[in-house]
């Protein structure tokens, strides 16, 4: 039994947690299922921004690193972060991009995992981990003369051998939606002598989060997905504190040294999560991304991270639900996983064909969704559907399947239109 409109209006009327889409710009007419990607606009950013660009930088200049707390920012923000991941304060700074991160923590965890044995060798990721992840373990490889191992979803467990140095994992898979147990793969790593890293681009701010509890080793995450912190936002750094201070980071940059300001010669790094900073921060997109995070952690007061979780289950839950009972007519799968514990924030459709026109249809009629083609290994393309919780109502997620319908049931989507391809996907 699939629910009407009508009982998705009600479910927002009854929703504790619909003021906090008041805490974002969102464009009239627009369903927004794009939140995985590119985080909404939250209305306090703006003003913030201009007032760290014409007070701070305008009138105090150069004082702002001091008297506006500038040089504090990537220690502020990532206290406020660590909230959302369960990680204590101290502990997570924000500095570079998450690629950058990576590059940093996966060349500790190696070297942590060298020194005390030196016959591990390999890095294991998945095949289907978002490609920047892979890009940079291959380097990083490289370098140390390790071998990169990608396998199956399915096969992770095995691949934990006395050859295994360190596990690579995103947590939430960006095509599927599909969740990891960090509890469990991290227990496993440990028991079979390898560290875990885990990447949290499409998980912080969607998922509650427990990195002590769980018991990562290292983690990294996006600014600009669920945290609303802004195109190109920067992004976060956690490393356990059994090792942070085990390695200096490689890219060895004077933020992250014991004494910057003391300008010495040699590099002597912080003790802490601050050795994991490298340059300058980013002032203007770190007060961006302070307003983001502060959007998230606007829910703490109706329950939090696990309030906006269950709200995002039943979100995913009604529109796979409306998918369903259209799908099979139109050869469309639903690829997320259906069992609540293993489901990120998205939903996922699989087509054979015409993914990209479909998505660029339903765009046009305002439901922004994204659109993941498939290769070789992943033949089928994928339709994504993000929902975030803070800003999207049980009616949003009813009316972007019945949009779905419609584009699918008229085949508007085969117009010529539909098929051109821009740079941005
Ligand atoms: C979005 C995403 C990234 C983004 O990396 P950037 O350095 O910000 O471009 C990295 N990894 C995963 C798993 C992602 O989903």
């Amino acid at each position: 039994m699939s629910i009407t409109r009508d009982q998705a209006v009600a479910m927002d009327v009854d929703d504790r947690l619909a003021p906090l889409r008041e805490q974002f710009v969102l464009p009239e007419g627009v369903i927004y299922l794009d939140g995985n990607s590119l985080g909404a606009l939250p209305k306090t950013t703006a003003s913030r921004v201009q007032s760290v660009i014409a007070n701070e930088w305008g009138q105090d200049l150069i004082a702002s690193w001091n008297s506006a707390g500038w040089i504090d920012l990537p220690r502020r923000t990532g206290d406020q972060i660590a909230r959302l991941i369960g990680a204590r304060a101290g502990e997570v700074v924000v500095a570079d991009s998450t690629s950058v991160n990576l590059f940093k923590v996966l060349s500790a965890a190696v070297r942590i995992t060298k020194a005390r044995d030196p016959e591990r060798t390999v890095i294991v990721s998945e095949r289907s981990n978002f490609p920047t992840d892979l890009y940079i373990a291959q380097a990083l490889a490289e370098q140390y003369g390790y071998h990169l191992r990608l396998v199956e979803k399915e096969e992770i467990v095995d691949a934990i051998n006395p050859q295994l140095a360190v596990l690579l994992l995103t947590h939430v898979n960006y095509r599927t939606g599909a969740m990891h147990d960090m509890a469990a793969l991290s227990a496993k790593a440990h028991a079979g002598g390898a560290l875990i890293v885990w990447d949290l681009a499409h998980s912080a701010g969607a998922v509650p989060l427990h990195v002590h509890a769980d018991d990562a080793d290292f983690v990294i995450g996006c600014g600009y997905k669920y945290l609303n912190g802004g195109p190109g936002a920067p992004a976060f750094v956690w490393a356990h504190p059994r090792w942070v201070d085990r390695f200096q980071q490689p890219l060895s940059g004077w933020m992250g040294h014991a004494v910057p300001f003391a300008f010495e010669t040699g590099y002597l790094p912080a003790s802490g999560i601050a050795r994991y900073l490298c340059g300058t921060p980013a002032v203007i997109a770190m007060a961006a991304l302070a307003c983001g995070v502060d959007s998230v952690l606007a829910a703490e007061p109706y329950g939090g991270m696990a309030a906006l979780r269950a709200k995002s289950l039943a979100l995913t839950r009604l529109f796979a639900d409306r998918v369903s009972t259209f799908a099979a007519e139109f050869d469309l799968a639903i690829v997320s996983p259906m069992d609540d514990a293993l489901r990120g924030s998205q939903v996922s459709l699989a087509c054979e064909a015409g993914g990209y026109a479909i998505v660029q249809a339903l765009i046009a009629r305002g439901v922004i969704g994204d659109f993941r083609a498939g290769d070789a290994l992943q033949s089928a393309d994928i339709l994504r559907f993000g929902f975030t919780p803070l800003y999207t109502r049980f009616v949003d997620a009813w009316d972007a399947a019945w949009h779905l319908h419609e584009v699918l049931r008229s085949g508007i989507w085969r117009d010529a239109c539909y098929a051109e391809r821009h740079a941005v996907t």
